[in-house]
């Protein structure tokens, strides 16, 4: 039996002193959660090289938001998958809607950044969702076919093992709305399906989150799906309390 995740995607949020705040509330509320559900934490840039010894030493697993596309060497302000991985950071968020349509990431850049993660150590945790319009088009299964195809499909056996999904209607992120757990569950369903098609057995291993609009109150019905292995929390995870009951439901 897998582990359930449950992942907290602080994004833009948080001065250090709140993050440190958090993270020991975080710490706390742990020892309430059960034994099978990882804690991943992804806290600003900024805050990984001080937070990521106590969220480790606690058993709570930590990610990068981004990283970047190419290994090393003139690109200002970016931060390589290396450099993440030699802080202690375990895990990397990367194909986040935000980062797709604020920043331009395409399949081609989201590749390179998946396979920098995974040449530096990082397990990827890569994000597919629709928007509204192609969810209404009944596009749903196309778009995230694609972003699949792109990216994850082009993996050998041995990295995509260690890739984490995360479905994540851009139409439920920030907004309240939340899919249903019938929604959730069939396209899940369907992405496990392209998965094991190319990759066969070991993609029925795969961890596939959910996330928008996750909350305590939504999330044991979400994570009671077949094919739901835990939840990517946006604006959730800034309250610990909250955070620790998503995860208790895991
Ligand atoms: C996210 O951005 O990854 C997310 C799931 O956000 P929220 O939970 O706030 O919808």
């Amino acid at each position: 039996m897998q582990k359930k995740i449950v992942a907290g995607n602080w994004k833009m949020n948080t001065t250090f002193q709140e993050g440190e705040a958090l993270v020991k509330a975080i710490i706390a509320g742990k020892n309430e959660t059960p034994d099978d559900v990882l804690l991943i934490v992804a806290p600003p840039f900024t805050h990984l090289c001080c937070l990521t010894e106590p969220l480790r030493e606690a058993g709570i697993g930590v990610a990068a938001q981004n990283c970047a596309s190419e290994e090393k060497g003139a690109y200002t302000g970016e931060v390589s998958a290396k450099m993440l991985a030699s802080i202690g950071v375990e895990y990397c968020i990367i194909g986040h809607s935000e980062r797709r349509e604020y920043y331009g990431e395409t399949g081609e850049i989201l590749l390179k950044k998946v396979q920098q993660s995974l040449s530096a150590g990082l397990r990827p945790i890569f994000c597919v969702g629709e928007v509204l319009a192609e969810r209404e088009a009944n596009r749903h299964f196309e778009v995230v076919g694609q972003q699949l195809d792109e990216v994850i499909l082009k993996l050998t056996p041995a990295d995509f093992a260690k890739t984490i999904i995360a479905y994540e209607p851009v139409w439920a992120i920030g907004t309240g709305k939340t899919a249903s757990s019938e929604q959730a569950q069939e396209i899940h369903a369907h992405i496990r399906k392209v998965l094991v098609g190319k990759f066969g057995g070991a993609a029925n291993d795969t961890a596939i989150l959910y996330g928008g609009s996750c909350k305590p109150s939504n999330a044991k019905e979400l994570f009671a799906q077949p094919d739901v292995a835990g939840g990517l929390i946006g604006g959730a995870s800034l309250v610990a309390d909250d955070f620790i009951a998503i995860a208790k439901a895991g």
